[in-house]
This record gives structure tokens, C-alpha cells and sequence, in this order.
């Protein structure tokens, strides 16, 4: 087994396997032979040493190390090139040698190598861009082995479209096991380029930020747009440059448009309209679309007014020519407004008021028409937004009173109820009328809460009246589709203990054009609670009678205007006569307001009329004087004469 040193070692195990065999059987033969037993034991002990030593002779530590750190590195690997393989993201993996070392599949898809990258070079399967990025780092100095670099490229697809990848580089150092290949440094670079596909991330950003800044029915330029430039414009140092004039124009009656031939049509007529501004538009403007058919055009130059003035004049007469939308011929004309804004305006803002509101003398005059800006011109406006301050203030101070006017049965000339009527005491203008106010309280806000302590107000009081004494309180359509009215009158109701059933709510056929669900559903409450609802004004408005059977109405209140024309006026008579007809046939009381004289009263009760409302039978008092009137005797105000 010694002299075996230098052969393979199962021919030393064999040799010692021998000895065992021979020792052992020489051994019993000795024993048979001459009853001698050798003690072979410690003899097979040095010859299990013996083959020990050989075996551990012959393995070498160091391989056996290896192969267990090669089994390991292997299963990293493995696991790593599956991560890399299957993720979401493109990840390519180069070495110093530029040979791709791992990719993933999403990477491949990008890249168009639908069967893989592994085992490529770089320079054939990236795209050149990219392969000079990992050039760029890997040509850097190799103390900085942990750069990365970072951007995006833009690479042209078939069919002209480009696609966009975000992407980032890292460099790695990879330290390397002692027993690699010699030829291999120590340590090796490793690039990391990782990428995703952009291209529709890209597109949806650009058309939001287009969205931002552009009508999409039209392409102009939107409200937002026309504002910066505008302030940029303004902001400018140079005095010349930053004059400007603006030009505001709408379409006259573009509603009929939109409701007689379709808001599709509608919307075909507004890009027709945004095309003919277009193109008369000089160098250097520009015109947006401020939103349904309103325009606005910024011109600019020390001759921007006169600019604007021809180019107003342009659009307005362009405008004028016929359109063909669809088949249909419309013809519809435009009013415009002008104004300059010079050096002392700031704001944006306040520069397209002052077209807006050269427009809108434009259109009450007429229409189909310029109007430049007037200083003057903003006193209505102003006096309109001091008003609309007011108004809160008044509130708040408690200058507000409610005052009753008396309504007569027509048959006996006894008072049957009042209607609330709303009055204003102004500190220095006195006695201010609702119509001058009421637009403006539901234009700021007010009416909600003004119209709600109107109605708590007047419950109140009506609980000091005789039973059989109603009450009418209007609900302003603006304050009955913004408030929650159901949970306000019962509110009402509740506060003052009024029995609903003398409570009628007077509203006018304006409510009725929005025809929402909830509108119906809160005027069906309000009646199931036991409240009256009358309609207002009848006459005046749309009067579509289809509304008095769609709504639960209970009474009509027919306009003064068709009172006042009683009994001479030939058309007035048949009006009063017909709708009066139509109230007895649906079994709804029938008002008449503004009664003034005692023929248009007895002309009323002639026509079956059920009850008069107007100054022969009282004006509007204040709830005390109304309290004296209905407590007093059970008196007839005005007894009729036959
Ligand atoms: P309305 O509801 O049609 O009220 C009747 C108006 O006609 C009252 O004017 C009343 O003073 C007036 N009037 C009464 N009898 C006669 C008459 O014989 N001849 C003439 N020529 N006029 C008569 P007022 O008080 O100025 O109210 C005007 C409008 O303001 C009311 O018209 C109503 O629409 C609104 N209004 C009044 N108070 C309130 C309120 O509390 N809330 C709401 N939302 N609107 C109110
Ligand atoms: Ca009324
Ligand atoms: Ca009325």
C-alpha cells in the first residue's frame, strides 16, 4: 500500500482489501491447524488506518470547496436570471466585454427579439443611443465603478410613430471567486440598463397638458390660455409691447340653435364660427374659446385698437354669411366688445370685463354689432356688485321686513288670505322693491337664506291670524332648486305650530324648465305634508299648460297683466275667460292679481274667478297693521257692489 503512493487509490484500498483477506484466513488456518488463535485485531485497525489515509489522501479539500461554491453560485445565478427574466420592467445586464449576461423578456419585446437577447453583444441589439450611454460609463475612470446614468430616448417604430423608453444605466463591480478563470481580473464591471416603455405614459401627459390649454370641440386656445398670455403680455416691461386689445364676441341666439336643430349641430356651428375667427385673425393674435359660444381675441402692438376694431368688424360680418352645418343653412349674427388695455391695467381679469361688458351693451343694443369699452360703462356694473354686498349687510343687520298683502274671496268679499311680500328698508334709499333685489339675492346667494326666514318669518306671524286666514309665501326657483325645501318648510312649520294645510308656497313656471327629478319629488312632498303650491305669474312666462297637469299644483295666480286689460281689452277677456274654464275643469282655485277697480272685480266674478288680490282690496301693510285689520271685526274690506 505504501509503495501505491503514486497509483490510483482504489489499487492501494484493493492491495489492503488483500491483506485484510489473506491476514484473516491465514489466521483461522493457523488456528484449525494448530489450535493457536492470533489476535488479528489490532492488525486490521493499522490496515483500516492504512486505507483511511489513503482515501483522505485523495481528496482534495480545495476542489471539494468548489464544487460547493460553483452549486451555490449556480443557484444564485439561476434565481437571478429568472428575476431578471421575468420582469415587468427591460432589464439588460452587459459585462465589460459587452456581452449581454442576462436580459429579461419584457427588454427582448421592446427591443423587437422576440426569441431573447442572451448571448448577443451589446452594439447588435440595443439601439445606438443606449449603447453609447453604457459606453459613457464604462469608459469612465474605474475608481468610479458606481455611476449611473439616467434619460430617455425617443426611437423611431414602423409605421412613422417613434416610441419613447425612460431608462437608466448603473455600473456595478462584481468581485469574482479565487478559482476563476485566470484569464479574468479579479473584478469585473457589470452594466445594468434598465428601461420602460413610455410612449403612451407620453401621449396621455401631452394630451392632458393639451386639455389644459385648448377647447377640445374647437382647438383654440381655451380661457386659461388667453389669460396667460394675456398677463404675459401685461407683465411686459417694454410700454409698446405690452399694449394690447382685447376683443370679446358671442353669437346672437345661439340657444334657438342649439334647441331646433340639436346641441350635435350646435356643436358643428361653434367650429365652423372658431374657424371663420381663425382665419381672419392678423399675425401675431391669437382667439380662444371661452366656453358655449363665447370668444375672445388678443391683439397686440402700439396699433393694437385699431386692430381689433377692423378685426371685430371682420368676425362680426363674416359671421353674418350664411353656414352650411349638415344639410341646414343658419344663418346667425355675432355681437362683439372691445377694449384696450394699457399700461395701468394689471389684471387679466379685469381687461376682459371690460369687453365682456362693451359685449353686453353690444347685445342690448340689438346685437349683430361693436361696441368699444366706455369708462361710464361700468356703473351699472358696479352699482350692481355694491348692491350685492349690501344685501348681505342688510341681512345681517336686520333690514329686511316681511309686509302682508290681503287676497278676497270674489263671491262674498271676504278676506281669505294674505301674500307675503318681501321689503327692504335702506338705511339712505328707503323702501328698496323686491324685482330691484331679489335677481341680485339669487344671483350672491342670499335668497337661500332670505327665503327661508321669509317663511319662518310669516308662519310665525300667520299663528296671531284668525284659522281660516292662509298664507302665500314665494319661493324663489333659484332658492327652491338649491335648498333642500321639503326639510325648509317643514322646519317652518314646525317653529311657528301653522297648521300646513294654510300655508301655500307660490312658485313660477321657471322651476318647471329644469324638470328635474327632484324638483317633482320635493313638490310631491310638499303636498303630501298638506302645504298648497300655486303657480305665479301665469301668463307671463312659457304658460304651457301641459306643466299644470305634469305638477301638483293646486291654484293659479293669473298676472296682473291680463287684470289690468279687463273688462275693455277684446284679448285680455277671452284669456281670463279660457283659463278659468281649464281651473274649474281640473278643480284648481283660480287668483286673480292686481285688481285695482271695482268693474275688473265684478268682471272676475262673472268669469267664475275665485279670488282678487290687488290695491282695491289693500296694499301690501306691515304685520302689525295686518294683525289689527284680521283681529278687529270679521270685516268685509271692499263689499261689492252688484
Ligand atoms: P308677485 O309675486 O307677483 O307679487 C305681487 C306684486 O304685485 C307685489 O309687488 C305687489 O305689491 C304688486 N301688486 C299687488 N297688487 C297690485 C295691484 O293692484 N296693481 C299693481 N300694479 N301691482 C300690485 P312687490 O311687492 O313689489 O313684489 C314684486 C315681486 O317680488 C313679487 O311679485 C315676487 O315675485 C317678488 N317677491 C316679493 N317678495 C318675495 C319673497 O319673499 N320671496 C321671493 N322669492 N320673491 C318675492
Ligand atoms: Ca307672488
Ligand atoms: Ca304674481
Amino acid at each position: 500500500a505504501f509503495s501505491a503512493r503514486r497509483r490510483k487509490w482504489f489499487v492501494s484500498i484493493a492491495a489492503i482489501a488483500v491483506a485484510v483477506l489473506i491476514l484473516e484466513t491465514a489466521a483461522t488456518a493457523l488456528q484449525a491447524a494448530t489450535a493457536i488463535a492470533v489476535n488479528t485485531a489490532p492488525w486490521h485497525l493499522a490496515l483500516a488506518l492504512l486505507a483511511v489515509t489513503v482515501l483522505v489522501g485523495e481528496i482534495n479539500f480545495r476542489q471539494l470547496l468548489q464544487v460547493v461554491w460553483r452549486m451555490r453560485a449556480r443557484n444564485a445565478q439561476a434565481l437571478l436570471a429568472q428575476v431578471v427574466a421575468d420582469n415587468f420592467a427591460g432589464i439588460v445586464v452587459i459585462d465589460d466585454r459587452e456581452r449581454i449576461r442576462a436580459s429579461s423578456h419584457a427588454a427582448a419585446r421592446m427591443l423587437g427579439y422576440p426569441h431573447g437577447l442572451a448571448g448577443s453583444t451589446m452594439s447588435r441589439v440595443l439601439p445606438p443611443p443606449l449603447v453609447a450611454k453604457v459606453h459613457e460609463l464604462f469608459g469612465r475612470p474605474e475608481r468610479e465603478n458606481q455611476g449611473r446614468i439616467e434619460g430617455i430616448v425617443e426611437l423611431p417604430r414602423e409605421g412613422g410613430e417613434t416610441r419613447v423608453l425612460e431608462y437608466v444605466v448603473t455600473l456595478s463591480r462584481v468581485d469574482r471567486p479565487a478559482a476563476a478563470d485566470r484569464r479574468d481580473p479579479k473584478t469585473r464591471r457589470i452594466a445594468c440598463l434598465t428601461f420602460t416603455d413610455v410612449t403612451e405614459k407620453r401621449a396621455a401627459e401631452a394630451q392632458i397638458e393639451r386639455m389644459a390649454r385648448f377647447d377640445t370641440l374647437t382647438e383654440l386656445p381655451n380661457r386659461n390660455y388667453l389669460v396667460e398670455e394675456l398677463r404675459t403680455v401685461l407683465a411686459n416691461g417694454d410700454p409698446i409691447r405690452r399694449l394690447c386689445a382685447i376683443v370679446c364676441f358671442d353669437l346672437d341666439g345661439f340657444k334657438n340653435v342649439n334647441d331646433t336643430l340639436g346641441h350635435n349641430n350646435g356643436d358643428l356651428l361653434l367650429r365652423e364660427v372658431a374657424a371663420r375667427a381663425a382665419s381672419l385673425l392678423p399675425s401675431g393674435a391669437l382667439v380662444a374659446r371661452l366656453g358655449g359660444d363665447e370668444f375672445a381675441a388678443i391683439l397686440r402692438g402700439k396699433d393694437a385698437d385699431r386692430l381689433a376694431i377692423s378685426y371685430a368688424e371682420r368676425v362680426v360680418r363674416n359671421i353674418s354669411e350664411p353656414f352650411q352645418i349638415n344639410g341646414h343653412q343658419i344663418i346667425i349674427a355675432a355681437s362683439a366688445g372691445v377694449a384696450l388695455a394699457d399700461s395701468k391695467d394689471a389684471a387679466p381679469d379685469d381687461v376682459l370685463k371690460r369687453a365682456d361688458v362693451a359685449l353686453y351693451r353690444a347685445k342690448s343694443s340689438g346685437g349683430n354689432g361693436l361696441v368699444t369699452f366706455e369708462p361710464q360703462m361700468l356703473e351699472p356694473v358696479a352699482k350692481r356688485q355694491r348692491l350685492e354686498v349690501e344685501l348681505w349687510q342688510a341681512f345681517e343687520r336686520k333690514e329686511f321686513e316681511v309686509w302682508y298683502q290681503p287676497q278676497v274671496n270674489l263671491a262674498d268679499g271676504r278676506m281669505t288670505g294674505v301674500e307675503a311680500l318681501l321689503r327692504w328698508r335702506h338705511p339712505q334709499r328707503g323702501a328698496v322693491l323686491p324685482d330691484e333685489f331679489i335677481p341680485v339675492a339669487e344671483a350672491n346667494g342670499l335668497i337661500e337664506r332670505l327665503g327661508q326666514w321669509v317663511l319662518e318669518t310669516a308662519c310665525l306671524e300667520a299663528t296671531n291670524w284668525p284659522a281660516r286666514i292662509r298664507l302665500s309665501v314665494n319661493v324663489s326657483s333659484v332658492q327652491f332648486s338649491r335648498s333642500d325645501m321639503v326639510k325648509v318648510v317643514s322646519r317652518a312649520l314646525v317653529m311657528s305650530g301653522l297648521a300646513p294645510s294654510r300655508l301655500d308656497l307660490e312658485i313660477t313656471e321657471s322651476l318647471f324648465l329644469q324638470a328635474s327629478e327632484k324638483v317633482h319629488s320635493d313638490l310631491g312632498e310638499l303636498r303630501s305634508l298638506g302645504v298648497g303650491i300655486a303657480l305665479d305669474d301665469f301668463g307671463t312666462g312659457y304658460s304651457s299648460l301641459s306643466y299644470i297637469n305634469k305638477f301638483p299644483i293646486n291654484k293659479i295666480k293669473l298676472d296682473k297683466s291680463f287684470v289690468s286689460g279687463l273688462p275693455t281689452k277684446a284679448g285680455a277677456a277671452a284669456i281670463v275667460r279660457a283659463v278659468s274654464a281649464l281651473a274649474k275643469d281640473l278643480g284648481i282655485r283660480l287668483n286673480a292679481e292686481g285688481v285695482e277697480t271695482q268693474e275688473q272685480a265684478v268682471f272676475l266674478r262673472l268669469l267664475s274667478v275665485d279670488e282678487g288680490q290687488g290695491f282695491l282690496y289693500g296694499h301690501a301693510q306691515s304685520a302689525a297693521d295686518t294683525v289689527r285689520l284680521l283681529t278687529g271685526r270679521d270685516r268685509v274690506v271692499v263689499p261689492l257692489r252688484a
